[in-house]
C-alpha cells in the first residue's frame, strides 16, 4: 500500500501550562482518503490539527507523513497545506496573485500565474481571475483560499472548520465541492468540525475527540451505528440512551431499569449480574404503542413534545431516565395513530437494535476547566 498521504500520530501531545490539549494521541489516517475530526469546543481538535501543520510543537510524541518523521520539520517542507477558518485572503493582490503568492514564496518565476489559473479553474473561479476578493461572495472567497492551499501540490490538505463562516445553503454546496475536489485530487483531507451531519456525510473516517483524546475512530457507519460509549453515543445524535442493571448474564442479557423498562439483548462485551450498564437504541428503531403492557425490550413513557419534521415526526417521552428519549416515527405511520401530550405509550424495539455501550465515558464533552 502508498504511504504517500499517510499520516502517523504517535503518543503526541500538547501541554499548555495546566491544560493538556491532547493527551497521547496514537492513530494512523491512511493516504488520499478523507478523514473528519470532531467534538466539542476545546477537546483539543484545532491543536491537533496545527501540530500536523507544523503550526504548533509537541510537547512529546511523533507525528510521520507519508512514513517521514516530520515532527521537528518546518511548515513549508512537510507536504502539508493549511486553510485557514477565516481564509486570510491578501485584500490587495488579486485572485491570481493572491493563489500564485505560496509559489512566490518558493521562488517560482513567472510560471506560477499560470499555475494558479488553472488552480482557479479547478475551484470554477478562473473567470474571475483578475478580480480582487472585496468583489467576491463569502463562498468565492473560501474557494480562493482553497485553491492558494492546493497550489504547492500538498500530500495533505489540513481544513480548520472550513465550513463554518458560510449560511446553510452554501455549506451545504461547499460540502459537495469539498468531497468532489478530494476525490478528484486523491490526497489526505483531515476536516475538522463540530458538526456532526458534516462529518458522517464527508469522511472516510471520523475521529471523535473529547478531552485531549480520542474516544472512538472509524468509518462514519461504524461511528453512528455502533458507538463506543455515551459520550460518542450522545455526541453523534441519532440515539437514545438508557441505563439499566443486569439481572442474568449468558448468552442473552436480560436487565431491566428503575424506569420500568425490561431488556434482553446480545452482549457486546463481558457482563455480570448486579452490574449497571448502559445501551443505546436509535432513535428511528423504535416504535410507539399505546398502553403500558410491558414486555421485553420496551419502557413506558408519557408524550411531552411532538414535532412535524417532513420526512418524520419527532415524539420526545419523559422515561423518569435522566438522558431525554426521542422517537423517529415515519410519517406515514404517526399520522395513522397519531399521538399527542400527555399520552401514556410504550417504547418498544427489537432486541439486534440494541447497542451495548462498552465504553464508559460519560461526559458531556464540556470545555476542558482551566
Ligand atoms: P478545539 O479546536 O477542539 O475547540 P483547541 O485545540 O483549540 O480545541 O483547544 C484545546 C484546549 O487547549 C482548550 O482548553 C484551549 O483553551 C487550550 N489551548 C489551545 N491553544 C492554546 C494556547 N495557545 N494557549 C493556552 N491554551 C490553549
Amino acid at each position: 500500500m502508498s504511504k504517500v498521504g499517510e499520516i502517523t500520530l504517535e503518543k503526541v501531545t500538547r501541554r499548555y501550562g495546566a491544560v493538556t490539549a491532547v493527551n497521547a494521541v496514537d492513530q494512523v489516517i491512511e493516504g488520499g482518503s478523507y478523514c473528519c475530526m470532531i467534538g466539542p469546543s476545546g477537546c483539543g481538535k484545532s491543536t491537533l490539527l496545527r501540530m500536523i501543520a507544523g503550526h504548533e510543537t509537541l510537547s512529546s510524541g511523533r507525528i510521520l507523513i507519508g512514513g517521514k518523521d516530520v515532527t521537528h520539520v518546518r511548515t513549508g517542507e512537510r507536504g502539508t497545506a493549511l486553510m485557514f477558518q477565516n481564509y486570510a485572503l491578501f485584500p490587495h493582490l488579486s485572485l491570481t496573485d493572491n493563489v500564485a503568492f505560496p509559489l512566490k514564496i518558493h521562488g517560482v518565476g513567472a510560471e506560477r500565474r499560470d499555475r494558479a489559473r488553472e488552480m482557479l479553474d479547478r475551484v470554477q473561479l478562473g473567470h474571475m481571475a483578475d478580480r480582487m476578493p472585496s468583489q467576491l461572495s463569502g463562498g468565492q472567497q473560501q474557494r480562493v483560499a482553497l485553491a492558494r492551499a492546493l497550489i504547492t501540490n500538498p500530500q495533505v490538505l489540513l481544513l480548520d472548520e472550513p465550513l463554518s463562516a458560510l449560511d446553510e445553503f452554501l455549506r451545504l454546496r461547499m460540502r459537495v465541492e469539498l468531497k468532489r475536489l478530494q476525490n478528484d485530487l486523491g490526497i489526505t483531507f483531515i476536516h475538522v468540525t463540530h458538526t456532526q451531519p458534516e462529518a458522517i456525510a464527508l469522511a472516510d473516517k471520523v475521529i471523535v475527540m473529547d478531552h485531549g483524546i480520542i474516544e472512538q475512530a472509524g468509518p462514519p457507519r461504524d461511528i453512528y451505528d455502533h458507538p463506543h460509549s455515551p459520550y460518542v453515543a450522545r455526541f453523534m445524535g441519532g440515539q437514545n440512551v438508557v441505563c439499566a442493571k443486569v439481572l442474568v448474564a449468558s448468552d442473552q442479557i436480560e436487565a431491566e431499569s428503575a424506569t420500568g423498562g425490561r431488556f434482553a439483548f446480545a452482549p457486546r462485551a463481558a457482563v455480570r449480574a448486579g452490574q449497571d450498564i448502559r445501551f443505546a437504541v436509535r432513535r428511528d428503531k423504535i416504535r410507539l404503542e399505546p398502553g403500558q403492557a410491558m414486555a421485553s425490550n420496551a419502557m413506558p413513557g408519557k408524550v411531552v413534545n411532538v414535532e412535524y419534521q417532513g420526512t418524520f415526526v419527532k415524539v420526545e417521552l419523559a422515561t423518569a431516565q435522566a438522558d431525554e428519549f426521542v422517537a423517529y416515527l415515519p410519517e406515514a405511520d404517526f399520522f395513522a395513530k397519531p399521538l399527542k401530550f400527555g399520552d401514556e405509550v410504550v417504547a418498544r424495539w427489537l432486541p439486534q437494535d440494541v447497542c451495548m455501550l462498552v465504553g464508559s465515558n460519560n461526559s458531556s464533552g464540556d470545555a476542558l476547566a482551566h
